[in-house]
């Protein structure tokens, strides 16, 4: 077990677990494996209220696999530009759109094999979808949630799946569910990826603060 996991935990939980969900978190109340799977894709390499208001023009006029597959081209790019990379993410979305009616009569799969055949679905889209869609106990891992537990000294490791393998063994299970939510939020506001603010965090005195070299 990890020195301070416990403690840490619960001052992250006052302070950032209801506080400014992100989208896909968000969207965990009412779950939709399609729109989370959708909305996950578009979210890569954007910020977040980006996410929401290309998911919400997106799904008001397409909202299933069908729909999506039948989108021209051209519409679809300009109902998501706004996400960035819209080209690509057009082509993934229409690909992943294709996938599911071929292959999984046209429902998002629940299981991380099943979701990793799918090009385009990486790790932790695949977790993202597993966790805030079926309530799965796993652990998705964007760049705040690798960061941070190797900046506190949980983890010692290079890429985010380390992280998650890493995690996976000294995170107790009964706080995963809300890892992701809690340390994106965090991450964003105080532990940010260049220059964080060790100066206002509320848990500097338990941070080993490996690799910080500039802080404020
Ligand atoms: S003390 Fe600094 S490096 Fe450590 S968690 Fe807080 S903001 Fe991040």
């Amino acid at each position: 077990m990890v020195k301070n996991i416990e403690i840490i935990m619960k001052i992250l939980e006052k302070d950032f677990y209801k506080k400014g969900k992100t989208t896909l978190n968000r969207m965990r109340t009412k779950p939709d494996a399609f729109k989370i799977l959708i909305s996950c894709l578009l979210s890569l390499r954007t910020q977040d209220k980006n996410t929401k208001i290309v998911s919400d023009k997106l799904f008001a006029v397409a909202d299933s696999p069908e729909q999506i597959v039948k989108l021209l081209t051209p519409r679809l790019e300009k109902l998501i530009f706004s996400s960035g990379h819209y080209h690509k993410k057009a082509q993934s979305l229409k690909h992943v759109s294709r996938v599911l009616i071929d292959e999984f009569d046209s429902k998002v799969p629940s299981t991380k094999e099943e979701l990793l055949s799918i090009k385009g679905v990486g790790p932790k889209t695949a977790n993202i979808v597993l966790a805030f869609a079926f309530g799965q106990d796993v652990l998705p891992i964007d760049t705040h949630c690798h960061r941070i537990p190797n900046r506190l000294g949980w983890v010692k490791t290079k890429t985010p799946e380390q992280t998650e393998k890493a995690l996976e063994k000294v995170l107790p299970k009964k706080y995963w569910n809300e890892f992701n939510g809690m340390f994106v939020q965090f991450g964003k506001e105080i532990c940010q990826p260049i220059s964080p603010w060790c100066s206002k965090c509320p848990i500097s005195k338990y941070c080993s603060r490996i690799g910080v070299v500039r802080s404020r």
